[in-house]
């Protein structure tokens, strides 16, 4: 290109996150980057039993968002933002497997959805993430037409994900993949690591990248408790990982595709460096950017619903208003702000390369601490460290400008807000 827990709280968080950053190809959307995300857990049914998933003990269940309820929560962001700047606000619509539910209700739900939205100045777009075992004519024309982008779940090597008697349905999976090519249907991929992948970056890369597709890594990462048993990554071993899929994409002779969040780093470090500009701290208060609505239509942000003592509210009852008025919101606030104090002060990519979002809002990868006890940040700061050695090495790495390597860091606009 360049040529010159905690375990499962990741896997979740991290899917909030490729649902919102999007292993889709967001780039090619003509308004961008969304500015403020839904994530809707529309039901936790599902027809797999991934060894990794933090639905786990609901896959079986049922109940979805009603038709109203959908009804209610459109109505809410709408209001919410009514008085707002025109923005880009993204549904992401998740399960379970969310193409478990029939068509008709996406149909339903999304008209509505638009009618909702027409009278205001906001763009709206919707993508979905799918385990694409359950495919037919009238879903690859939902896909196509209904949704601006697809995720895909596929680890291309390793057996966990697997059916309710143990079956691998990878086959099935990498055929409907390749039906939804041919139907040129937009979408991504999105591959979780876990031991039984990790030493096999090529292939994964190889995989996506012959299909043109861009793909997302989401790594099971070990956290304190080792509840994932020895499936689970240590902070080294993403690292390392992610370092091997730096090289591959940075030495790749072609055009390949993004791989997040690798190539974000890699854009956000040149970005910087070349600029001499930076990312305005993460500031949770003003940017309530990512909100996953669960279908009992609890909110939280990433990694706040795996205990619903966390969530911000139930926005079946209250508006976003009251919700982010409340304590809980509150507190969330705080303890990101005190991980940024934490746990990036001192580091040399804060407010450069990096806005300090991943200490501030993660949790899964950041159960290790120095002597004074504040959370390490060893895969975020180590993958921009070697990216920053391998550009450099490649006599691709921008001079930082004269007034910003000499003088004070200048004032800079937040480069996303809501
Ligand atoms: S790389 Fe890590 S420590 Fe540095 S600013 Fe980002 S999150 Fe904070």
């Amino acid at each position: 290109m360049f040529s010159a827990d905690q375990t499962t709280a990741a896997i979740a968080a991290d899917a909030a996150n490729a649902a919102a950053n999007q292993a889709t190809p967001a780039r090619e959307d003509s308004v961008g980057e969304p500015d403020v995300t839904l994530v809707l857990i529309v039901s936790t049914l599902c027809n797999l039993r991934c060894q990794y998933c933090y639905e786990y003990p609901d896959l079986a269940n049922r109940h979805r968002l009603s038709q109203a309820e959908l009804e209610l929560v459109f109505t809410r962001v709408a209001e919410h933002y009514q008085r707002s700047r025109p923005l880009h606000i993204r549904f992401a619509w998740q399960g379970g497997e969310p193409l478990l539910q029939e068509p008709e209700y996406y149909r339903l739900a999304l008209a509505r959805q638009a009618s909702i939205f027409a009278a205001t100045q906001h763009h709206v777009s919707n993508v979905v993430q799918t385990n694409l075992t359950v495919l037919d004519e009238e879903r690859i024309e939902l896909l196509g037409d209904a949704f601006f982008g697809v995720g895909v779940s596929h680890d291309v090597v390793g057996e966990l994900r697997v059916d309710a008697g143990g079956r691998s349905r990878a086959e099935r999976v990498v055929a409907n993949i390749d039906r939804l090519i041919q139907a040129r249907v937009r979408m991504g991929g999105i591959t979780v690591l876990s031991r039984q992948n990790y030493r096999h970056a090529a292939q994964i890369y190889e995989f996506w990248q012959r299909r043109s597709l861009p793909f997302r890594v989401l790594p099971m990462h070990r956290g304190p408790l080792p509840t994932l048993g020895d499936m689970a990554l240590s902070s080294a071993e993403v690292r390392q990982v992610f370092a091997e899929l730096v090289d591959l994409w940075l030495l790749d002779p072609g055009n390949p595709k993004p791989v997040a969040p690798i190539t974000e780093l890699v854009e956000a470090l040149i970005w910087s460096r070349s600029s001499g500009d930076g990312f305005r701290r993460y500031d949770g208060q003003r940017q309530a950017a990512l909100l996953i609505v669960n279908p009992r239509g609890f909110v939280g942000g990433v990694n706040d619903l795996l205990d619903l003592d966390n969530a911000y509210g139930n926005v079946l009852h209250s508006s976003l208003a009251d919700i982010f008025a409340g304590d809980r919101y509150a507190q969330r606030v705080a303890r990101a702000a005190s991980a940024l104090r934490s746990t990036c002060a001192q580091c040399p990519h804060f407010e450069r390369a990096c806005n300090g979002h991943p200490a501030a809002e993660g949790g899964k990868e950041f159960w290790q601490r120095d002597r004074s006890g504040a959370p390490l940040c060893l895969i975020q700061r180590g993958t921009l460290a070697h990216i920053e050695q391998r550009l450099a090495q490649l006599g691709l790495l921008p001079e930082l400008p004269a007034s910003v390597s000499n003088g004070p860091k200048p004032e800079q606009p937040a480069r996303a807000s809501a």
